[in-house]
Formats: C-alpha cells, structure tokens, sequence
C-alpha cells in the first residue's frame, strides 16, 4: 500500500470513528450542530441537549450565515429557534457566544454561564477594550514591534462584531449542578485556554451508561487548545497586576480532566475524542518537548519572547503575533517556574536568561 493509500485509510477510519461517538452521544440525547465561523480554526461546535429544558450549549459567531445555519440544524431535529428554553455560554470566546444574544431574544431562553463570566458578556465590548488595552502592554514589553502591536489592535477591532453583549439570567458556580428533566450537568470550572472555560459533565456512570463531558475548547482533538494569555476576569477595567500563566493553568487543568472518569468528550471544534487520557498525556509531552527547545534558545543567547517565536515560526511570529507570544511565555513560564531561567528587564523590554 502506499502511503497516499495509508493515509486516505487512516482518514477513513476517523470518520467512521467520529460517527461511531457522534451516535453514542446522539443516544444520549446530545446533538453536534456544526456552525460555520470565519476564524481559521473552522466550524465551532453548538450541542443540542434534547431534554427539558431544551437546551443550547453555545451558539455560534454573530453572523447571519451562522444563524442561517443554526436555524436548518434546528429544523432538521424539528425544532425552531424560539423553541430553545436554555443557552449556555461555554467561555468567553466570539466564536462560541457571538449569536447569544439574539437567540436569547428570539426564544426567550434563560442564559446561563459561569458566574465569573457573566459581567464580560453583560459589558462585552468595553471588556474587549480593556483585553485589547492589556494585550498591547504586553506585547510592548515582550518585544514585539510598536508597528505591529498597533496594526493587531486595529484587526482585533474588526471581529469584535462577530460577538455581542448578552445577558446572563442564570450564573453557575464551580461544582453546581444544572438539572434537566433527564440529566444533571456538573458544572467545573476548567481555566486555561481562557480564563471561563467551563465543562459540562454528564456523569451517567451510575445507571450504566456513558459519561460524556461537553469540554468547548479545553480539549480538542485535531488542534492543541492554545492557552491565550487573557486579562484575568476579576480585573475590572484596565489590569496591572503580574502576567497571567496561562499554560500552567491550563496544565492544572488538563490533570484534572485527566482524572475524571469518561467515555466521551465532545469538544467546541472538531471530532469528539473517546479517548481523552492518550490525548492529554499527548499534549503534557508537547508541552514538555516545546519548553526544552525554548530551553535550549535562551542558553545560547538571552532573548525576548518576540525573538523566541520568531526563531521558531519565523514570519508567522509577525502575522499571529500574539498568539505566538502567549504560546512562548506560556512554556517560558514553566522554565522560569522549574528555575531555569530568569526575567530580565531593560527599558521597558523584557528578556529572558537562562540560570
Ligand atoms: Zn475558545
């Protein structure tokens, strides 16, 4: 067989395997509406729980060919948008909440969130602002171009459409649950990937039937989910306080999902993954190998996290330039954390030294 045949092969088997889990949570009353975004990361998974209440877990952009779309998954299960009882917003990215709002409106649905999101949805684009305010000094301090820091500024700008405020009527603690008539979700608090990203657990495990955990973008299959340094939620308008860890967050995050008992995780893009120990030691050893090679840079010659991503990903340093920088301090913060290197400040730019 050749290789183009091998692969084709393997590609057939994960099809047949997305099926296989597709209908396993489909039994469970648990539906994948895939809504188109136009962000590079594709189609975002919504998930129709059909229960009572009939619930929504998120939404989708705010655009009208994601509610076009929305609007035929829904019809296809014979249902119509004002037949919607519950949304859930799953964190505080556009791609998942953005039609929210809308929906909200149209159906007169209860929203429910994690408390600590529900004021950045409410104020959605002045906490834009605010996180946009707190990624330029970061991005200043970490070396990347003034140039460049202002033209991000400017493109950021442009999506903040594709969300929209929305209102939170009902907000969810850590470790609550959320009752339907044939279920309870356990709601957990997993940050990281950002700061709200919350899990949904549909522990059946006791009458014998498959766990399923709705993860949004804490775990993805195809992608790893990269932890985007964010303004802390607490922080009320502009924030000051020490960088963020995202990757070390996120990491304590990952152990604990790691932990917990499952058959199956749909996820906010992509597949669903039934095997979610595998791909989460997968990625403890991405991580593991993405530091030493950062490890390795810094011991040749001090540098700024800028000129980290730029000797890796090279132009693409420039072009995603802040998602290049989270991805850099994120690991640097596991070197600086094991002692390996330390931060070193000069006129307002920060590099790194190995010890
Ligand atoms: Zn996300």
């Amino acid at each position: 067989m050749s290789s183009e045949e091998q692969r084709e092969q393997e590609r057939e088997q994960e099809r047949e395997q997305e099926q296989r889990d597709l209908a396993v949570a489909r039994e469970a009353g648990i539906h994948r509406l895939a809504i188109p975004t136009p962000f590079m990361v594709g189609r975002v998974n919504a998930y129709l729980i059909e229960d009572s209440p009939l619930t929504l877990v998120d939404s989708g952009p705010n655009s009208a060919k994601a509610m076009d779309e929305l609007e035929q998954a829904l019809a296809a299960r014979g249902h119509a948008v004002e037949d919607i009882e519950l949304l859930v917003v799953s964190h505080q990215h556009m791609d998942h909440f953005g039609l929210a709002s809308i929906l909200a409106r149209r159906s007169g649905a209860e929203v429910a969130a994690l408390d600590l999101l529900a004021p950045f949805l409410a104020n959605y684009r002045e906490a834009s602002d605010h996180d946009d305010s707190f990624a330029e000094q970061l991005m200043l301090r970490h070396g990347i171009p003034p140039e460049v820091v202002t033209a991000l500024r400017a493109v950021s700008a442009g999506f903040r459409a594709w969300g929209s405020p929305v209102q939170v009527t009902r907000t969810l603690a850590h470790g609550s649950e959320l009752e339907l008539r044939d279920r309870t979700l356990r709601v957990l608090h997993r940050p990281g990937h950002s700061p709200s990203d919350t899990v949904f657990l549909d522990d059946r495990s006791d009458i014998g039937e498959p766990s399923i955990l709705l993860a949004a973008d804490h775990l993805i299959a195809h992608i790893s989910s990269n932890p985007l340094l964010t303004r802390p939620l607490e922080a009320e308008g502009d924030y000051t306080g020490p960088r963020p860890q995202a990757l070390i967050t996120y990491m304590a995050s990952l152990e604990e999902t790691r932990a917990t008992e499952l058959s199956l995780v749909l996820p906010g893009h992509g597949p669903p993954i039934s095997d979610h120990v595998s791909l989460i030691d997968q990625r403890f050893r991405m991580h593991a190998r993405r530091a030493e090679k950062m490890h390795h840079l810094i011991a040749s010659q001090p540098r700024s996290a800028h000129e980290i991503a730029q000797e890796l990903w090279g132009n693409v340093a420039v072009t995603q330039a802040y998602l290049t920088l989270s991805e850099v301090l994120g690991h640097v913060d596991l070197l600086l954390r094991d002692g390996l290197v330390v931060e070193e400040e000069r006129v307002g730019v920060v590099r790194f030294r190995a010890t």
